[in-house]
C-alpha cells in the first residue's frame, strides 16, 4: 500500500478556466433565468453540473436558444458562423473564449489574408478545433498526427497553428514532419503555458511514482493528454472524474502515488482522494513544483468585481 503521495504543481485550474467560471458565476448571480451556455463552459462534469443546478442551460446549437436570450460562449471559442447565427437570433452574447484561444483564431485569419493555406494541428471534433477551423474552413486542414502529414495537399505556402491543449511531445513530432515536407512553413506552436506546465510536472512526478492519477473529465483534452504523458513516461496512469472512480486494487504493490488534475478541474475534487490515501497509510504528502503560475485574464467589461 502507498506511503508517499506526490502532488504535481502546477495542476488544476488555469487562468482561462478561472475567467470563464467567474463570468458565468457573475451572470447567474446578476440575471434572471434562463441563461444559456453554448457548449460546456469548461470540460469538467462537476463544474457543469454545478452550473446546471443553478439554472444554466447548456446547448450545442445556437438555433435551440429562444430569440433575444442571454447566451454565454464557452472558454473553447466559437466559429464565426456561430457568432453570425447568434446575431441573427438577436442573442445577448457574453464571450468567455480564453484569450490564448482567441490568439489562434487571429493567427488563422491573418495567415489566410496573407495568402497561406493553414494546417491546424488538433483533434477533429474538439470544441476548440471546430471553432478555429471555422475561421477559414476552405483554406484550413486539420492534422491529428504525424501519419496524416503525407496526405496533405496544399496550393499555397503553409502556415501551422495548433490546438492549445495538445501533447507537447506529440505535437513536436507532427511539426517536425510538416517541416520535413514543407521546409518553408511558418509555424506557430500554440500549446498554452498551462498545458505545457502541467505536462512537465507530470513528467517530473512520473520519475518517482509507481502509479499516477489524473483527475479530469473524459472530454477534457488536457486531462486526457496528462494521462498519456504519464504512460509515455512509463508509469501506470488512470484518469478519473473523482474519488468514486478509483479502484483500490490499483494501489496494490504501489509505494508512491502521483496526483495531478487537468486545467478545468477544481482542486476541491482532489481532497477526498488525498484523505482516502491518508486513510490507506500515506504518511508523506510532497509537492513536486516545476513552475510558478501568475497568469490572470481580466473579466469582460461590466463583469469586473
Ligand atoms: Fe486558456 Fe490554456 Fe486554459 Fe485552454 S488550457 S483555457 S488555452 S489557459
Amino acid at each position: 500500500m502507498p506511503h508517499t503521495l506526490l502532488l504535481a504543481e502546477p495542476r488544476g485550474f488555469c487562468a482561462g478556466v478561472v475567467r470563464a467560471i467567474d463570468v458565468l458565476d457573475a451572470v447567474l448571480d446578476r440575471e434572471p433565468p434562463p441563461v444559456y451556455v453554448f457548449h460546456e463552459i469548461v470540460h469538467n462534469r462537476h463544474v457543469v453540473d454545478g452550473f446546471r443546478a443553478r439554472g444554466a442551460i447548456f446547448v450545442d446549437d445556437v438555433a435551440e436558444v429562444p430569440e433575444g436570450s442571454r447566451i454565454v460562449f464557452s472558454a473553447h471559442g466559437v466559429s464565426p458562423a456561430v457568432v453570425e447565427e447568434a446575431e441573427r437570433r438577436r442573442l445577448r452574447v457574453i464571450d468567455t473564449t480564453c484569450p490564448l484561444v482567441t490568439k489562434v483564431h487571429l493567427e488563422t485569419k491573418n495567415a489566410v489574408k496573407l495568402g497561406y493555406d493553414v494546417l491546424l494541428v488538433g483533434h477533429r471534433g474538439h470544441d476548440e478545433t471546430v471553432g478555429t477551423y471555422g475561421e477559414a474552413p476552405e483554406r484550413t486542414q486539420i492534422v491529428e498526427d504525424a501519419g496524416e502529414v503525407a496526405d496533405i495537399e496544399v496550393e499555397r505556402p503553409v502556415f501551422v497553428v495548433t490546438q492549445t491543449t495538445l501533447s507537447v511531445n506529440d505535437t513536436a513530432d507532427v511539426i517536425d514532419e510538416i517541416r520535413d515536407r514543407y521546409p518553408d512553413a511558418e509555424v506557430r506552436n500554440d500549446i498554452c503555458y498551462a498545458t505545457t506546465n502541467r505536462q512537465f510536472a507530470v513528467r517530473k512526478v512520473a520519475e518517482r511514482a509507481d502509479l499516477l492519477l489524473v483527475v479530469g473529465s473524459r472530454n477534457s483534452s488536457n486531462s486526457v493528454r496528462l494521462r498519456e504523458v504519464a504512460e509515455d513516461a512509463g508509469v501506470t496512469a488512470y484518469r478519473v472524474d473523482g474519488v468514486d472512480e478509483i479502484d483500490p486494487a490499483w494501489y496494490e504493490g504501489v509505494d508512491v502515488v502521483g496526483l495531478t488534475s487537468g486545467a478545468s478541474v477544481p482542486d476541491e475534487l482532489l481532497e477526498p482522494i488525498i484523505e482516502d490515501l491518508k486513510a490507506r497509510g500515506v504518511t508523506r504528502v510532497e509537492p513536486v513544483v516545476v513552475a510558478e503560475e501568475n497568469v490572470e485574464f481580466r473579466l469582460p467589461q461590466g463583469l469586473e468585481e
